[in-house]
């Protein structure tokens, strides 16, 4: 078997051309849909993921800010500027660009943004409503991943799904997601023995373990479809996924390559996260 490629950034363009409508019918009640990107420090690859962002953003219509503030903001003054954004009109989702500082608190930075803009699903309140199977603002990169498996048709329900990894941003959400969507679940960890015999019973795979080559084509049952969450940047400088592409394309029926794969429709659905946010807050108070 040869496995058919899933074109993350060609699925990913369709569904930001697809949010265009939504976009202008939100212009035409006066409304620009607005993104506020808030990074801290001058990490390189953060700044990377948020130019393509802020790009992404203004090719579909909406406004974005960037907010940057130095390395050495205290959290008082990080939550005192995520207020700001909170209490701006023109500002539907907000975003943290992660990781921060490890002497910032993560939980206390996220807590601090609005339910309502939560435009990365972190808040414990829509992760709450996404556990209790009532989601609203869902975490970007495992809503992609469940909308890549909509688009190429894969059969969720009543099929045996494995996540390899139980973050919060992506393995506990993706396990939800596909729990939601009737599938029988496993959630794997670093302290799962023999990983193998686990992935091998899944006709969905979803890896998000950042370790490169971590699922080796033996461990995949035949015809299974494999989503590779990771993004390693190896020693000489490329990137790789969590799976061994080359052989497991081999046993798969479908796989993710990376890059490629995933990556695109994470921010595909960081848009259509603060597009949704937009509608909300139009159809709660009318105004923008
Ligand atoms: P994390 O480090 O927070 O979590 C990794 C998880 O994998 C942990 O639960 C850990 O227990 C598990 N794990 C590690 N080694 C394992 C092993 N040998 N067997 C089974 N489980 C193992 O990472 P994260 O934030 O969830 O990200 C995971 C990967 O996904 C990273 O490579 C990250 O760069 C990538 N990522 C990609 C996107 C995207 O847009 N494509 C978005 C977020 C994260």
């Amino acid at each position: 078997m040869h496995a058919r490629i899933i074109d993350g950034r060609a699925l990913a363009s369709a569904f930001r051309a697809s949010l265009i409508p939504r976009v202008e019918a939100l212009a035409a009640k006066g409304t620009r849909p607005g993104l506020a990107v808030l990074q801290v420090g001058n990490h390189p690859a953060s700044r990377i993921y948020v130019q393509n962002k802020v790009k992404a953003c203004v090719e579909t219509g909406l406004r974005s800010t960037q907010v940057e503030l130095p390395d050495d903001v205290s959290e008082a003054d990080l939550l005192e500027q995520i207020q700001v954004l909170n209490e701006d009109p023109q500002v539907h989702g907000i975003l943290v660009q992660l990781p921060l500082p490890s002497r910032l608190s993560a939980d206390r930075v996220l807590q601090a943004v609005a339910p309502a803009k939560d435009a990365d699903g972190f808040h414990p309140i829509n992760m709450g409503l996404l556990a209790i199977g009532t989601p609203r603002f869902v975490p970007c990169t495992p809503l992609g991943v469940m909308r890549m498996l909509e688009r190429e048709n894969v059969r969720v329900e009543g099929r045996h799904a494995v996540v390899v990894g139980r973050s919060n941003i992506v393995g506990k959400p993706a396990a939800l997601l596909l729990l939601q969507k009737g599938a029988t679940v496993t959630v794997c960890n670093s302290k799962t023995p023999d990983l193998g015999d686990v992935t091998r019973r899944a006709d969905v795979l979803v890896v998000a373990a950042g370790r490169p080559g971590l699922v080796a084509s033996g461990m995949v049952k035949p015809g299974a479809a494999v989503i590779d969450v990771g993004i390693n940047r190896l020693p000489d400088g490329t990137l790789a996924g969590d799976v061994d592409f080359r052989g497991v394309s081999e046993v798969a029926s479908l796989i993710t390559p990376v890059p490629g794969g995933v990556g695109p429709m994470t921010i595909a659905m960081l848009l259509e996260n603060t597009v949704l946010a937009a509608e909300l807050s139009v159809a709660s108070t009318g105004r923008t």
